[in-house]
């Protein structure tokens, strides 16, 4: 068997042609635009590229971007101000606060203090509580772009063995709900977590999400089944570059998948188009009208 690659950026492009035209019936409706303020702390280059990166996607379908670029000696208590203010402001519908943040910062605190109806990460106590309960919320943008995935391959996954590997908040324990509530029958592995091949191996979905190049084998995969990397490893090459992969050994799950993900190429683009998606549900939802 050889995996059919899911094309992550194609995907993605369908995604936020759909957000582009949400965006002109809301246009229509309101008579302004959605609106996604970024803050950004500090000056870490990784970051201002994210940063970038959203503020033109944001643009190309034609909603609002503003950005706060502040210095790295930012204090909280100036950022809780700047969040309290976006939190005020009608024209914004959707905040999200680059992370890292510098180290006299407490990223906790500042998530919190966003408004959990504007926090289109979905990184806020209140949404992640939401979601763990069942009731809707602003659904973090990548388990929300790997669910789409899945879903286009499979369908209806209600009852398929779903291996979630990687437990953080912002990827792994948000995936492992939606997967749940899609009625998967979901395993959640981690550092501690004794023979990851033997669950690979019964894995209908895999979703990676580890940050550890290659290390889900080729050999472990089931047959046919769904592999989702969401890992982003940046590796030396012999020749002194450098190229991304992913957290499985992609050329060894080829031959034994049904569906696999490209690194780069899969999660990344759909991370981008979701928060899109985030944006333009935040704003219906501030005026009332179905995402
Ligand atoms: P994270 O917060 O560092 O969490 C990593 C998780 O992997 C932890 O739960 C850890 O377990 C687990 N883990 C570590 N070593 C393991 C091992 N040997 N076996 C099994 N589990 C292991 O990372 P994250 O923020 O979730 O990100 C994960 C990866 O996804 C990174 O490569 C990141 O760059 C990438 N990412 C990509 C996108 C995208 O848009 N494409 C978005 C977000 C993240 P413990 O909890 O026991 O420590």
């Amino acid at each position: 068997m050889t995996a059919l690659v899911i094309d992550g950026k194609a995907r993605a492009a369908a995604l936020r042609g759909d957000v582009a035209l949400g965006v002109m019936q809301f246009v229509a409706v309101h008579g302004r635009a959605p609106g996604l303020t970024v803050v950004l702390v500090g000056d870490d280059a990784a970051s201002a590229v994210y940063v970038g990166a959203k503020g033109k996607a944001t643009r190309e379908v034609g909603m609002i971007s503003s950005e706060h670029r502040l210095p790295a000696a930012t204090g909280q208590a100036d950022l809780l101000a700047l969040i309290a203010r976006l939190n005020a402001d009608p024209a914004v519908d959707g905040i999200l606060v680059q992370l890292p943040l510098p180290a006299q910062i407490d990223a906790d605190t500042v998530i919190a203090a966003i408004d959990p109806a504007k926090d289109v990460d979905g990184f806020t106590p209140v949404n992640a509580g939401r979601l763990a309960i069942g009731q809707p919320a602003l659904v973090p943008c990548t388990p929300s772009g790997c669910l789409i995935m899945i879903n286009d391959a499979l369908g209806n996954i209600s009852g398929a063995e779903a291996l979630v590997i990687g437990r953080s908040s912002i990827v792994g324990k948000p995936m492992a709900a939606l997967l749940t509530a899609q009625s998967a029958t979901v395993t959640i592995a981690h550092s501690r977590t004794r023979d990851l091949a033997a669950h690979v191996a019964r894995a209908d979905i895999v979703v990676a999400a580890v940050g550890v190049p290659h290390l889900v084998q080729g050999a472990w995969i089931k047959p046919g089944a769904c592999v989702i990397d969401v890992g982003m490893n940046r590796i030396a090459l012999p020749d002194g570059k450098t190229r991304l992969t992913g957290d499985v050994d992609f050329e060894g799950a080829l031959a034994r998948a049904g569906w696999i993900t490209p690194v780069p190429g899969g999660v990344g683009p759909m991370t981008i188009a979701c928060l899109l998606a985030n944006t333009l549900a935040a704003a219906n939802a501030h005026h009332g009208s179905a995402a």
